[in-house]
Parts: structure tokens; C-alpha cells; sequence
């Protein structure tokens, strides 16, 4: 039978697997940081009102730079992450994991690198991969935490030409402050992969959970600073594919290089604008989630697990002393969550108070059965 070798697929990709994140049927699915509450209903019509009217026209193609919708999301940025933007800095895309993808199309490639502080996000290094870019795997402390020191010294030993700082990072939770960007900003620009510097990319996913401020302020006067959001997480539109970035607006212009003509539909753009126009309700619902997070770390604490501080709507826990076989045990019990590969630790998204308490029972009771 042939198989994917068997094709004359590019070297790098062969014996490599996709991502695969398990979609299970599951009664509780806390596996891929999704955030647990369906659309509310007037903004499920607000959606159908909007995509009705972007029928109408669906025989032309779409506004290919997507105005009216960098527009809105530029102004939420300026009203919720404390630093004016306009559209001219804002870029969207199909998912925050195209805009990286253009990103790496635009600033890496073939002959260049980019590196990422791991564990952290695995489409990172994934992306990398598929756009010809070569990966550095950087460090992080036994805590993951950001040892600012180390990954300086491998920015200056490596000279990558993308540096990607994810904060609240995937999958450990952690987050870093401004003085931490700057200083690997500064390291990678003094490194100098490139006579015009590198690259910083600042993945804010999970921004709106954070108990620290937004990075965005830092995209002031440093023009090789890119922060990027997404709809995914936050908004509760995992579904819909949109993610953003904000930059200086010669990095909005350098990936117009890139980016398919018309990648965004109509249909996309109308919805995404239609969720807009409920921010409120939407964050209502990140606040709850923010209790939740903290009430799991709590009483996964009082389990005498050993929980890394959260700034993000998941949380990394352990120790097992075989993680999958936990990851198992969690599934028996009707619970999915995720096994990232991280030794003896796990991660569970934020769910319902009710999938939150179905969670802590099944851990419970493999913590008992383990014991037994
Ligand atoms: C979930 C996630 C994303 C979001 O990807 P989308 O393509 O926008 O769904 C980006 N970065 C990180 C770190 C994530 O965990």
C-alpha cells in the first residue's frame, strides 16, 4: 500500500507527524483549551443577520484587506489591551496560526531560523517546519519559567531571525512581564541574524486570561516587535478561525507579500464582526472562567498536586510518575484532558463549573486508585 514515504514529499517532513490534538467522544472534553460556553443566542442571530447579508454579494470576492474588520478589532485592542492601534497596525487571518504561518513566510524560510522556548507552543516548531524555516528549541527553568539569562545566551549563540515569546505560554501557563520581552528583544536585535535585526514574535492567545497586563504597548517605536491574539480562545470562537496581529504597519504591509489573495471570506469577516459587537458578554464569560481556573488550581493544590502557577484558561499539573498512563486513568473516567509530552505533568482547559467538578472527581479517584 503506499503510504506518505512512498510520495516524494520534501525530506524534512518525512517520518513527522501532524498535529493531532485526540478529538474523542467524551462526556467532558478539557483537552484543547476551547472555552466551554456556546455563542450566546442574540449573538448566534446577530451572526445569522450579518452572513445573510454577506451572501448577498458572495458571487464577488471579499474586501482582500478586511477594513471594517481590522478596524473593530483594532479598536477592542485600544480599549482592552492599554495601547491605541489603528487598522493600519492590525492584520487578520484565518486563525492566529496563518498569521504566524505569514509571518514565517515573510521573516523566516529556507536558510533561516526561528526559536521558541519549549515546551511551549508545538505549531510553533510545526509551522516552522512546513514553511522550510529552521527550529531552535530554546530553554526553560525546572519551574517554566523564562530564565532570561539562558535564553539571551542562545539568542546571541543562535542568531535566530524569529524569536517567539509566548506568554500566558502553552501549555505551562506561564506569563512574562514587559522587562522580559525587552531584554530578548534587545538580545535578538544585537545578535543581528539580519542587518535590519529579528523578528519578536509575542503569541498573546491567551491574553484576556492573564493577571498581567497586555504586551501590546511594547509595539511602540519597535518595529520588529509583533504581538499576536485570536479569536479562538477569549471569544469563544475556536470554530471560526480568526486571529490578528498588531505591529508596526510595515510588518502589516511586509506580509501582504505572503498572504493568498482574498484568504479571508466574506463569510469569516461578516461573523467575526458580528462577535464583535458582543465583546462584553463574551468577556463576561472570561471572567467566570478566570474564577474557575483559580478555583482548579486550588483544589488541585489541596489534592497535593503539584499545580505551575496559571495565567491562561488551563493549567498544567502533576507530578505522575508516568503522565500518559495518568492521561489514561483521567479518560476511564470520562474526562479528557492532555498529555503535551511534558514529562509527568498534564494540562486541563478551564470547563463548566460542572466539568470542572467532574474533573476533580476523576482525578480523585485515580489519585485513590493509585494509592490503593
Ligand atoms: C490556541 C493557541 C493559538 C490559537 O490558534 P488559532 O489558530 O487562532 O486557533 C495560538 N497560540 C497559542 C499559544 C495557542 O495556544
Amino acid at each position: 500500500m503506499t503510504g506518505i514515504d512512498d510520495l516524494p514529499i520534501r525530506d524534512e517532513l518525512r517520518g513527522k507527524s501532524p498535529y493531532g490534538a485526540p478529538q474523542l467522544d467524551v462526556p467532558v472534553r478539557l483537552n484543547t483549551n476551547e472555552n466551554p460556553y456556546p455563542l450566546p443566542e442574540p449573538l448566534v442571530e446577530r451572526i445569522a443577520e450579518r452572513v445573510r447579508e454577506a451572501a448577498r454579494t458572495l458571487n464577488r470576492y471579499p474586501d482582500r484587506d478586511a477594513v471594517e474588520l481590522r478596524t473593530e478589532l483594532a479598536k477592542y485592542l485600544t480599549r482592552t489591551a492599554g495601547h491605541e492601534v489603528g487598522p493600519a497596525n492590525v492584520w487578520a487571518a484565518n486563525g492566529s496560526n496563518e498569521v504566524i504561518q505569514q509571518l514565517l513566510q515573510t521573516f523566516g524560510g529556507p536558510g533561516r531560523t526561528a526559536i521558541g522556548f519549549e515546551p511551549s507552543y508545538s505549531m510553533h516548531a510545526l509551522i516552522s517546519r512546513g514553511t522550510g524555516t529552521g527550529w531552535i528549541s530554546g530553554p526553560r527553568r525546572e519551574d517554566f519559567s523564562l530564565d532570561v539569562p539562558e535564553a539571551a545566551r542562545a539568542i546571541a549563540e543562535q542568531r535566530p531571525d524569529v524569536v517567539f515569546i509566548t506568554s500566558p505560554n502553552n501549555p505551562t501557563g506561564t506569563a512574562v512581564d514587559a522587562e522580559t520581552v525587552l531584554a530578548l528583544y534587545e538580545a535578538a536585535q544585537a545578535a543581528k541574524a539580519n542587518p535590519a535585526g529579528a523578528l519578536v514574535v509575542v503569541d498573546e492567545a491567551y491574553g484576556e486570561f492573564s493577571h498581567h497586563p497586555s504586551l501590546l504597548p511594547l509595539i511602540e517605536g519597535r518595529p520588529n516587535l509583533v504581538l499576536s491574539r485570536t479569536m479562538s480562545k477569549a471569544f469563544g470562537a475556536a470554530g471560526l478561525r480568526l486571529g490578528y496581529l498588531a505591529a508596526h504597519p510595515a510588518v502589516v504591509d511586509a506580509v501582504q507579500l505572503v498572504r493568498l489573495p482574498y484568504h479571508l471570506s466574506a463569510v469569516t469577516q461578516a461573523t467575526a464582526l458580528a462577535a464583535l459587537e458582543h465583546t462584553d458578554t463574551l468577556l463576561g464569560y472570561v471572567e467566570q472562567l478566570k474564577a474557575e481556573r483559580d478555583r482548579l488550581v486550588s483544589e488541585l493544590r489541596a489534592l497535593d498536586f503539584e499545580v505551575t502557577d496559571s495565567d491562561a484558561n488551563f493549567i498544567q499539573f502533576g507530578r505522575f510518575a508516568d503522565a500518559h498512563v495518568a492521561w489514561q486513568e483521567i479518560l476511564d473516567h470520562g474526562v479528557l484532558v492532555r498529555d503535551n509530552g511534558v514529562p509527568g505533568r498534564l494540562r486541563v482547559t478551564a470547563g463548566t463549573p460542572a466539568e470542572n467538578d467532574a474533573f476533580l472527581e476523576a482525578v480523585r479517584a485515580v489519585k485513590k486508585e493509585q494509592n490503593a
